[in-house]
């Protein structure tokens, strides 16, 4: 049997939940017994979400493959455990410059070339794409239906369900039914305008999941179900939980799985799903045995989604430790001129996650000061790595001019180079990468999945558990490892490296509770049904530290 297609719209406002919503229900699919893929279409021009601001857009995730890519991707890893490729986002800037390579190229032999049918082919093409494998490929598409820029993903998407008919392809509209204080009632009227602009495009949803933040009485779901022309159990309430691990449960509570495998006629070939892994995990976020907090120390502290991996992995971490962890976020740029000790001193772990440029650098480095000289337990992701080797070498080595070649200036009196500087080759397995200085923004980065040795005995063998991992990279710059020698006199040692022994991946520190930093992303891996074991280990040393802080004061 070839891929079923499940396509995800949403309606009458942005930020409902579109990509939790598919990914849960992929997840629900899963628990059914079935093979699934999650694609994410995104209509913007960018053709490369790698260089779009975090404060806008939100995170970049990052494949194993080295696609930078929508956040989304990350809900969909989370939820199903399938890792995403390359080929499962795409823009509408990518399908262009496709478009306009191939007609550069002379492919369409000189005819018009225009939106149906050439820019809807691709979109089809990008769909249907190394699907034989799946069960069901559920696409999202990014935006709100009525937007000028999703029109041609709204017009692929009505095609394919008429090429490949409605055994094969169905449509789920996520909406908004508000509640409206002032009369006291919860409102159809929008959801019943987002259907009827999407039926006005030629596609009729089988399924309206309505988000709403209480019970949406009977009386108003057959309203609806009439005015949309949807099966009135077809009309799923969406309400607002506690934590976004309850989603999958509550959906397949009002029958969301089911609805959709009726919709394909295979309604009752299988009983319920199995959800017992997310009832256990559930369980450990509502009984948590004691509470931790955590200082992340970063540069757009502001927006949740920046961050979006990293607070999930925390949480996981978590669930993995059975504790509540809050976290204190620490405003790298606003911090440098406040008294450190008066931020820090009663949170029980400090991390700095990834990030770019030099504005908040001060900050960061005062926080991994007071981390380091005050025996809380430390985290630094990829800058926060680079970083905590910078503190080291000037308050430690006395080499006063550390820096990066990212936000200098460097006099270079040892003749060794910067401490963190621009490589313009390395190796991925056998092959040579290159990059050129002066390339595009976009192209100058380790991207994606690399392996990393670990030394025998070090902190982050006993986290992992192994000697050989695999992790995500998405920086520019490395660690100069001629200064190897000094570090580990002194007491920071290189416990990871890459096969060649050529790139540092993981640093820690000998005479500290716990100290580790590391080039790579390991949020970016983490599940709640698989907690990252590095962010499992920090959470661990975070509530030993707290614990014996306890005791000495009693
Ligand atoms: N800015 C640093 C680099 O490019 C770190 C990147 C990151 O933290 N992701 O190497």
């Amino acid at each position: 049997m070839s891929a079923r297609f499940i396509f995800i719209t949403g309606g009458v406002v942005s930020s409902l939940g579109k990509g939790l919503a598919s990914a849960s229900l992929g997840a629900l699919l899963q628990a059914q017994g079935y093979r699934v893929r999650l694609r994410k279409l995104d209509p913007y021009l960018n053709v490369d979400p790698g260089t779009m601001n975090p404060i806008q857009h939100g995170e970049v995730f990052v494949t194993d493959d080295g696609a930078e890519t929508d956040l989304d991707l990350g809900h969909y890893e989370r939820f199903t455990g399938v890792n995403a490729r390359r080929s499962d986002s795409v823009t509408t800037g990518q399908i262009y410059s496709t478009l306009l390579t191939k007609e550069r190229r002379g492919d369409y032999l000189g005819g018009t070339v225009q939106v149906i049918p050439h820019v809807t082919d691709l979109i089809k093409e990008f769909i249907l794409k190394d699907t034989e494998q799946e069960d069901f490929v559920l696409c999202e598409i990014g935006g709100t239906v009525g937007d000028i820029e999703g029109l041609p993903f709204l017009e692929a998407i009505r095609q394919l369900g008429y090429e490949l008919g409605r055994e094969r392809v169905m449509y789920v509209h996520l909406t908004l039914v508000p509640y409206i204080a002032a009369a006291k009632e919860l409102k159809t009227k929008p959801t019943q305008h987002s259907v009827k602009e999407l039926r006005s495009i030629g596609i009729q949803p089988d399924i309206l999941l309505c988000r709403a933040d209480r019970e949406i009485p009977l009386s108003e779901r057959r309203k609806i179900a009439l005015f949309c022309n949807i099966r009135e159990e077809a009309v799923i309430q969406a309400l607002d939980v506690g934590s976004i691990y309850e989603v999958p449960k509550r959906y397949s509570e009002q029958g969301f799985d089911r609805q959709v495998l009726k919709s394909f006629g295979i309604a009752d070939k299988h009983g319920t799903p199995d959800l017992s892994k997310w009832d256990e995990i559930l369980s450990r976020i509502q009984n948590p045995k004691g509470e931790v907090t955590v200082a992340i120390v970063g540069k757009y502290t502001g927006i949740g989604d920046a961050y979006k991996s990293l607070s999930e992995a925390i949480d996981h971490a978590g669930i993995a430790n059975q504790l509540r962890v809050h976290v204190r976020w620490v405003d790298a740029a606003g911090f440098e001129k406040e008294d450190v000790a008066k931020t820090l001193a009663d949170v029980d772990a400090i991390l700095v996650p990834g990030g770019f440029g030099e504005r908040g650098v001060n900050g960061k480095l005062a926080a991994i000061t007071y981390a380091r000289e005050n025996n809380k337990p430390y985290l630094g992701i990829c800058f926060g790595m680079q970083l905590a080797v910078i503190e080291f070498a000037r308050n430690v080595l006395g080499i006063k001019d550390a820096a990066s070649t990212e936000f200098g200036p460097y006099t270079d009196k040892n003749g060794k180079g910067p401490l963190v500087g621009l490589m313009t080759e390395w190796l991925r397995g056998n092959m040579l990468e290159t990059r050129r200085q002066d390339g595009d923004l976009g192209g100058t980065m380790r991207l994606g999945a690399y392996d990393c040795e670990i030394a025998k005995g070090s902190l982050a063998e006993e986290a992992y558990s192994s000697g050989h991992i695999s992790e995500r990279h998405r920086h520019r710059y490395e660690v100069n490892i001629q200064y190897r020698e000094e570090f580990a006199e002194k007491g920071l040692v290189f416990s990871g490296m890459s096969p060649g022994g050529q790139l540092p991946e993981i640093v820690e520190m000998k005479k500290h509770p716990w100290f580790i930093g590391v080039q790579f992303h390991p949020e970016l891996k983490s599940r709640p049904f698989a907690p990252h074991p590095l962010f499992a280990a920090f959470i661990k040393a975070a509530h030993k530290g707290k614990s014996s802080q306890k005791k000495k004061a009693a």
